[in-house]
């Protein structure tokens, strides 16, 4: 080390080039002063390339130029954009190479003069990293698009030949009645059954993609007036089946798409009382808020849902009970749920324990609508 440093040199030295971060000293003019082991490697100049010359060597156009009469406007009017304040820059490094940098510049008085420092950090890893996630986004969202197009095209093409066949059978089934034996006529029948049930998946299909193409008409909607209003829609299905509907507070009103979220609720609902054997089936609403978020939920004590099947149940066309023909369905219900949730910003999960209940939670972000 150089003998003829003061200790505080020394000091300043050895701090200097032990952070991380490059730093460097200019004067009021902007001559480098001090230029620590990292700047160095970020910008790829030794100190002694870069010692007393102006340090708007080390940025690009407009900077560049703009950077004394920065200097002097700051002397001349205290006016600060940088100092104390950080912020980030586009830098340039000794072979011409541009990067941006997080920049934070402090000013102190050094034996009457004034001096400033700046701390320089290279984030071109982090904007790349945020790029490849944007680009990673961007993708997903066009595969989702270009999903629901299919599913719509597709859907919508394969109607005409399936009420093609359906129509066939029936032609069939009334012009050679008489001719087709009992065994004949019953095949054509499980045909048009089974063409108006390919029908229905098709238009489950449809109605799937739908969800994902339109826009979503949002409004402050009441929540408490949306349950009000599927307890009258469900009034019988809840009387024939013993079932008593509550809600545990009083719910907020959120900014969302009524029509829709109404077909949350109601689908959920509809859930809750159809997988239920209880002679009294309890289904209760309610929400607890989370930090922003209102996590909303609806509960029951019905058959319950084996953890196994948690993530499996939202599938299109999934059912657990093909069983029970009593409560058959399509399977499409929670899938419809979950992605009017997701166009809502939204998650949605369960906890369920087999035989005691289950409950389906969610939340909507509705700032992000
Ligand atoms: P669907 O009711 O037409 O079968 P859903 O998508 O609404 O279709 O539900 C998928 C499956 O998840 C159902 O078949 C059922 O097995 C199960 N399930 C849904 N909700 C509940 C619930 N609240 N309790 C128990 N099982 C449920």
């Amino acid at each position: 080390m150089n003998t003829s440093l003061s200790d505080k040199d020394i000091l300043l030295d050895t701090v200097m080039n032990t952070v991380i971060d490059g730093l460097i000293i200019i004067d009021s003019d902007g001559s480098i002063q001090r230029f620590n082991t990292a700047a160095e490697k970020i910008f790829g100049y030794s100190f002694d390339e870069v010692r007393g010359r102006n340090v708007k060597m080390l940025m690009p156009e407009p900077y560049h130029s703009e950077h004394d009469g920065y200097l002097h406007n700051y002397a001349r009017t205290g006016d600060r954009k940088i100092i104390g304040i950080g912020r980030e820059v586009t830098a340039q490094r000794k072979d011409g190479s541009t990067f941006p940098m997080e920049l934070g510049v402090d000013q102190m008085q050094l034996e009457g003069k004034t001096l400033f420092v700046g701390s320089i950090r290279d984030i071109s890893e982090r904007r790349q990293s945020e790029l490849t996630i944007q680009n990673y986004i961007s993708q997903l969202e066009r595969s989702n698009q270009e999903l629901d197009d299919f599913a719509y095209i597709a859907s919508h093409d394969l109607k005409e030949p399936i009420r093609g066949l359906s129509n066939n059978a029936q032609f069939l089934l009334e012009d050679f009645e008489e001719t087709l034996d009992e065994s004949g006529c019953a095949r054509l029948q499980r045909m048009i059954l089974l063409c108006n049930r390919m029908e229905n998946l098709i238009d489950d299909l449809l109605y799937f993609s739908r969800l994902g193409r339109q826009e979503l008409a949002v409004q402050d909607v009441d929540l408490n007036q949306v349950i009000q209003d599927i307890e009258v829609m469900l009034e019988q299905t809840l009387q024939e089946n013993n079932a008593v509907l509550s809600i545990s507070q009083v719910l907020p009103t959120v900014f969302c798409d009524l029509p829709r979220i109404t077909e949350v609720f109601r689908n959920l609902i509809s859930n809750a009382i159809k997988y239920n054997k209880n002679t009294e089936k309890r289904v209760t609403i309610g929400y607890t808020p989370i930090g922003e978020d209102n996590v909303f939920y609806v509960r029951d004590n019905g058959i319950g849902i084996d953890p196994r099947f948690s993530t499996e149940v939202f599938r299109i066309f999934k059912r657990l009970n093909q069983e029970d023909e009593s409560v058959r369905g399509t399977g499409v219900g929670l899938t419809f749920v979950k992605k009017i949730i997701e166009r809502h910003q939204g998650r949605i999960w369960l906890e369920s324990e087999p035989g005691k209940g289950s409950t389906f939670y969610f939340t909507i972000n509705t700032a992000a609508v």
